[in-house]
Order: structure tokens, then sequence, then C-alpha cells
């Protein structure tokens, strides 16, 4: 029997976005859904030449870079839309918070709705088949800056999304990761994996090819911000602040802090 599983494809928005794109599987495959539409040109393009059909709109959070092509798609397509519970976002005809499923039954698929509050106040991620859309909290290598919640909440989200089996993969919002990798070479010098990752994805990204997924293994053990327990990591950190700190939630702040300056 084939695998169930949709078909994750990227659909490039703006300069460095990612809509993902969920597609049926197989030559009588023809309903897709999408994961923050900011812009609905490239997304309605997409599905004119695939000959699909939208069945679902999910929203991570309501930064017009993620849901500014919504009320477009819904034009030509009336379908759900899911997102925060409590973020400002107009089109939302389905507001889900953690506890929430959502399903798409034309794709065969469901998901667990995670709050991750840091990035802003309500962000939600949509867990299933393996698969994780964590919009802008966690980056390939990296995490979103805190524009309306704290490093606390940060940090619980991030550890949240680390709680995930290893093999999950993770697709976030934009294509962040050579530069995540060279900030990280800066935190954690001597980590291998981290190297490596490196030269894999500087050929990717040379070949025009997108960076993502990564998984959570993978991050688990590369992103700086998912390492705040990591002595090497601590030490850079104690000597970018000139203080001694070892709290995970202080690093984690620092880092945040360390990267903004970049
Ligand atoms: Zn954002």
């Amino acid at each position: 029997m084939a695998d169930a599983s949709p078909e994750i494809v990227p659909v490039s928005a703006f300069r460095d976005n990612y809509v993902w794109t969920l597609r049926q599987v197989g030559p009588n495959g023809r309903h897709a859904a999408v994961v923050d539409p900011g812009e609905a040109a490239p997304v309605l393009e997409y599905l004119a030449r695939e000959k699909l059909e939208l069945a679902a709109i999910l929203a991570t959070h309501h930064h017009a870079d993620h849901v500014g092509g919504i009320a477009e798609l819904r034009k030509k397509f009336d379908v759900p839309v899911y997102g925060p519970r409590s973020e400002p976002i107009a089109t939302l005809t389905h507001p889900v918070s953690e506890g929430d499923e959502v399903s798409v039954p034309e794709l065969g698929v469901t998901f667990s709705v995670l709050d991750i509050p840091g990035h802003t106040r309500a962000h939600i991620a949509y867990y299933g088949a393996g698969a994780l859309f964590c919009g802008d909290t966690l980056f390939a290598c990296g995490c979103g800056r805190l524009f309306e919640g704290t490093a606390e909440q940060m940090y619980a989200s991030l550890q949240k999304l680390l709680a995930l089996p290893n093999d999950t993969k993770v697709y976030c919002g934009h294509e962040y990761t050579l530069a995540n990798i060279g900030f990280a070479m800066g935190v954690e010098p001597g980590n291998a994996a981290l190297a490596a990752r490196e030269k894999r994805d500087r050929r990717l990204r040379e070949a025009g090819k997108p960076t993502l997924p990564s998984t959570i293994g993978e991050e688990r053990a590369t992103n700086p911000f998912l390492r705040c327990r990591e002595p090497a990591i601590v030490d850079s950190v104690n000597k970018y602040l000139g203080a001694r700190v070892s709290d995970p939630v202080r690093v984690f702040a620092a880092i945040r802090d360390w990267k903004n300056r970049a």
C-alpha cells in the first residue's frame, strides 16, 4: 500500500519565505493545503500549474509575510483557515490553540496544535505525519526574534519542540540557514556536526536548493539555541557577557542578544 503521507514542497515567496505546500501523492492526487501563505500569487501559480485544488490554509502567527495571501486565496478557494486563537488574523475561520487537532481529510492528515509563544504572543506549531510546521519559532540552526514574548517563553517553546522525536522533519518559515550556521560556528567553533552541516547546506544553496526540512535530531546537535547547557556554549556566552551565567534561560537570552547584534 502506498504511503498515505502527503508530499511537502516549498513554494518560494518574497525574498526568503517558504509557503509549505502539502499535496496528495499519486496520479489521482488533486488536493493541497498550504502553511503560512504570505503571498497569494506564487501559490496560485503553483496550484494552477500542478492542477491542484486548495483544501485548507494553516497559519502559525499573525505576521503579514505569513498570512498576507490568505484573503486572495480564499477568493478562489472557499476553504477553512486555521490559525492561532489569540492573535489578530482577520481571515481565520477556525481559531485553534494547544490541545486542538487540525484535520485535512482530503490529504488524510491530522495535526496536533502546539502553543509556542515567544516570537509572537500566541504563535502555534502544527505537528503530524512526522512533520513540524513551526513558522518563525525554530529555524534551521537558529530561532525567531522575540517580538512579543520573553526569553523564558521562547526557551520553553523551543524545549517543547526539542521533546519531539529526533526524526521529526522541521519545516520553518524562512531560508536563513547559512547565516544562522555562520553565527552558530562563532558560538560553538568546535562542533564537528555543525561544520559538516555547513558544508552540506552550502552545497545545497549553491545548487539553488532549500536547506529544509531539517530534523529535530539535527537541530539538537547543531542549533546553539537548543544547546544552552553545553559547556562550550556556556563558556562562549560567558566570554560574550563578561560575566558568569549558567542558567539555561539566561544563556539562551544572551545568545539571542548576541545574534541580534551580530
Ligand atoms: Zn514572524
